[in-house]
């Protein structure tokens, strides 16, 4: 048992950790397919043998991709430097795409291959491609949003978007990921981040509010998304409409997954948030039991569920 805020955090960290492990085998499948293969929910839902941590498309089972390596090596930056050091975030970041991670998104990829420094990487890119509003940045962003959660909404939202703005030019992808901050913030304080939702989109660029508020509606549906959801706005969106539509951590995973597309990543997020409102108590140990993250370029090391722990809770220390 780990309650109050330190279970929340851990909640956090570990339910972003097992989203992604959860939805990696189904990335760009059809929506559906994981209630097709798991039809109930809980444990008397899964054949006997069988587990939801299924592994598949050169994914094991209970294995992490990109979007919690990049969240642990930015975790490890942040506890090492004691506080945000954007050059050095970058730097392993870099090492951990040169070290040939299985997964990339190609944004990111771009970015950190080239040869570019840290503050004009992700700018020159986007003036060259005028594309860069994927959710690469808000996929990596639970260990961050953790550990800024005890600055104010405008400190914790600024943190995210510099962060963001190492690999993503589009400021898109800084005010989703500032956003993505401000719920965590709220939810780890016990907060209803639904109920957060008017103040965090009030310190949105304006150029970006309307677009957030659209996708962040109450009346919102993943399916009247106007781009694929490895874009930052549905991705955002989705996993909001999965908390909000659902009464459980395991729930609110289920619905991201099945929404098929980008489902290691959304249900990344959605776990994120979800295991911040509910706590590290409502992650099912047989999710939890199975997780493992390899980490490139962090010196052939596989961070476990219990090292995860280890990092939440060193993350939400004043
Ligand atoms: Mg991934
Ligand atoms: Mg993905």
């Amino acid at each position: 048992m780990l309650g109050g805020r330190s279970g929340r955090a851990a909640g956090a960290v570990l339910g972003s950790a097992v989203g992604d492990a959860l939805g990696a085998p189904f990335e760009f499948g059809p929506p559906g397919a994981f209630s097709a293969r798991f039809p109930q929910h809980g444990p008397a839902g899964v054949p006997a043998g069988a587990s939801e941590m299924c592994g598949g498309g050169g994914w094991e089972p209970g294995e992490a991709t990109d979007d919690t390596q990049q969240a642990v090596h930015l975790a490890e930056s942040l506890l090492e430097r004691g506080g945000l050091d954007l050059p050095d975030v970058f730097d392993r970041l870099r090492r951990w795409a040169a070290a040939d991670p299985k997964d990339i998104g190609i944004q990111t990829e771009q970015v950190l291959t080239g040869d570019l420094p840290w503050d004009l990487a992700a700018g020159i890119h986007f003036q060259s491609t005028l594309r860069a509003a994927g959710n690469g940045s808000l996929m990596r962003a639970t260990t961050s949003a953790v550990r800024f959660a005890r600055l104010d909404r405008a400190g914790t939202m600024d943190a995210a978007r510099r962060i963001a703005a190492l690999t993503h030019g589009d400021r898109a992808a800084w005010e989703g990921t500032a956003v993505f901050h401000a719920l965590v913030r709220a939810a780890l304080a016990g907060e209803d981040p639904l109920a957060e939702l008017p103040a965090a989109l009030a310190e949105v660029h304006p150029e970006h509010r309307e677009r957030y508020a659209v996708v962040l509606d109450a009346g919102w549906h993943p399916d009247r998304a106007t781009e694929f959801n490895g874009a930052v706005w549905p991705c955002l969106g989705s996993a909001l409409w999965a908390l909000r539509s659902t009464g459980s951590f395991e729930q609110a995973l289920r619905a991201a997954v099945d929404l098929g597309g980008d489902t290691d990543t959304v249900a990344a997020v959605t776990g994120g948030l979800a295991g911040a409102v509910y706590g590290l108590d409502a992650v099912p140990a047989r999710w939890r039991e199975p997780l493992h993250v390899p980490l490139p370029g962090g010196g052939g090391r596989v961070l476990r569920a219990g090292d995860l722990l280890v990092l939440a809770r060193r993350l939400d220390r004043p």
